[in-house]
C-alpha cells in the first residue's frame, strides 16, 4: 500500500514524515522496497503476529507494510507547473491514497502561508491544483471520445459520465463528491484522475488537543464535517508527539501514550484507517521460518491470495488449507485445530477473510 503525504508548507508534514522514518521498518525484511528519500516504510500493526510469534518461534517477524511518500513540493500553481508541479502531480497519480495533513493547531510563532489556521481554505487550496489538473486531463479526454462517439454509440454514456465530471470539476469540487453507480465507479477509476483518490485528512492538533482527540478543537470539528460530505476520512493526531513516539521502543511507547490517555499512536490510527479506507485485510502464513502477514483486497480468493507470495502459488494452485486466527489462538496449536476439524481445506473460489492463517498447496 502506497500513501502520499500532501498539505501546505507548516502544517506539519515534515514532522509527520520523519516520526515516519524514524519508526521505520526493519529495512532488511523489505529487500523489494525503493528505500528513498521521500519514503517511508513502516509496518502495519497487528497484534495476531505476536501471539503467532510465541506460538511458532520462528526465525523471523514479517509484519505487512505501508510506504509513506511525501509529497511536499505540492503548492499552489502545481497544476501550472510551478514549482516542479507536474512532477509531484505525477506522485499522486502512483499511490493509492492520499493523506492530507491540515493544520488545526495554534501557535504565533509558526506563521502560516495564508496568515491564519483555516483548514478548509487550507485543503481547498491544495485540491483546486488535483482539480485543475484532473479538469485538463477531463477536457482532453472528452474531445478524444467525442470524435471516437460519432461512430461509435456504445461510447455516449462515456461521454455523458465525462461531461457530469466536468460539471463537478469546474464548480471547484473533486470527483469524490459525486454520487456514481457501480459501473460508473469503475470507469472514472480507470482514468485514475487525481481528485478522485480516496483521502485521509490528518487534522495535526496541539499536544493538549491530542488528548481528548481533538473532540474541543473548533477546526476539527469543520475538517470532520467538511471530510463526511466528500466521503472521506479524519485522522486526528499531534505530529510533534509523534516524533517523540518513534523514538521509544515499544514498552516505552506503550507508558508514554498510557500518560496521555491514549490507546495507540497517531501513526497506528492513521494505518489503520488507510487500510480500512482501501477495503483491505491481511491474511497471515506462519512456520518455523517465518510469521508474515500479506495485504490484499477485501473479497480476493484464495488463488489472487496466494499470488501476492509468488505468481507460481496463484499458477499452480491446489488449495488453502485455512484457519482462523481466532480458533488457532484459542486450541494453541495447528495440530489442535486438526483435531477439532477446524483446518478447513479451501479451493479457488474461497474468499481470504481478514486473520486467516494459510498454507498454500501448489504445483510447480
Ligand atoms: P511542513 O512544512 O508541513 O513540513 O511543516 P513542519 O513539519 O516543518 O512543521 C512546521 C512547524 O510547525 C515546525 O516548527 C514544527 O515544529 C511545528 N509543528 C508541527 N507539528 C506541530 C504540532 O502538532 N504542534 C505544534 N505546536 N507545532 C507543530
Amino acid at each position: 500500500m502506497k500513501l502520499g503525504i500532501v498539505g501546505l508548507p507548516n502544517v506539519g508534514k515534515s514532522t509527520l514524515f520523519n516520526a515516519i522514518t524514524q519508526a521505520g521498518a526493519e529495512s532488511a525484511n523489505y529487500p523489494f522496497c525503493t528505500i528513498e528519500p521521500n519514503v517511508g516504510v513502516v509496518s502495519v500493526p497487528d497484534y495476531r503476529l505476536n501471539i503467532l510469534r510465541d506460538m511458532y518461534n520462528p526465525e523471523k517477524l514479517i509484519p505487512a507494510i505501508v510506504e509513506f511518500y511525501d509529497i511536499a513540493g505540492l503548492v499552489r500553481g502545481a497544476s501550472k507547473g510551478e514549482g516542479l508541479g507536474n512532477k509531484f502531480l505525477s506522485h499522486i497519480r502512483e499511490v493509492s491514497a492520499i493523506i492530507h495533513v491540515v493544520r488545526c493547531f495554534e501557535d504565533s510563532n509558526i506563521t502560516h502561508v495564508d496568515g491564519d489556521v483555516n483548514p478548509i481554505r487550507d485543503i481547498e487550496t491544495i485540491n483546486l491544483e488535483l482539480i485543475l489538473s484532473d479538469l485538463e486531463s477531463i477536457e482532453k479526454r472528452i474531445q478524444k471520445t467525442e470524435k471516437l462517439a460519432k461512430s461509435d454509440k456504445s461510447l455516449v454514456q462515456e461521454l455523458d459520465l465525462l461531461h457530469k465530471i466536468k460539471n463537478v470539476l469546474e464548480e471547484g469540487k473533486s470527483i469524490r463528491f459525486l454520487d456514481l453507480s457501480e459501473e460508473e465507479v469503475k470507469l472514472v477509476s480507470s482514468f485514475n484522475l487525481l481528485s478522485n483518490k480516496p483521502v485521509i485528512y490528518v487534522g495535526n492538533v496541539s499536544e493538549e488537543d491530542i488528548q481528548d482527540l481533538g473532540a474541543s478543537n473548533a477546526y476539527v470539528r469543520k475538517l470532520k464535517d467538511f471530510a463526511e460530505e466528500e466521503n472521506s476520512e479524519v485522522v486526528v493526531i499531534c505530529a510533534k508527539i509523534e516524533a517523540e513516539i518513534s523514538e521509544l521502543d515499544d514498552e516505552e511507547k506503550g507508558l508514554f501514550l498510557e500518560e496521555l490517555g491514549l490507546k495507540e499512536s497517531g501513526l497506528d490510527r492513521l494505518i489503520k484507517a488507510s487500510y480500512s479506507l482501501l477495503g483491505l485485510i491481511s491474511y497471515i502464513t506462519a512456520g518455523p521460518k517465518e510469521v508474515r502477514a500479506w495485504t490484499i483486497r477485501k473479497g480476493t480468493k484464495a488463488p489472487q491470495a496466494a499470488g501476492k507470495i509468488h505468481t507460481d502459488f496463484e499458477k499452480g494452485f491446489i488449495r488453502a488449507e485455512t484457519v482462523s486466527f481466532d480458533d488457532l489462538n484459542n486450541l494453541g496449536s495447528v495440530v489442535a485445530a486438526k483435531e477439532k476439524g477446524l483446518v478447513r481445506l479451501e479451493g479457488k473460489e474461497y474468499i481470504v477473510k481478514d486473520g486467516d492463517v494459510i498454507l498454500f498447496r501448489f504445483n510447480v
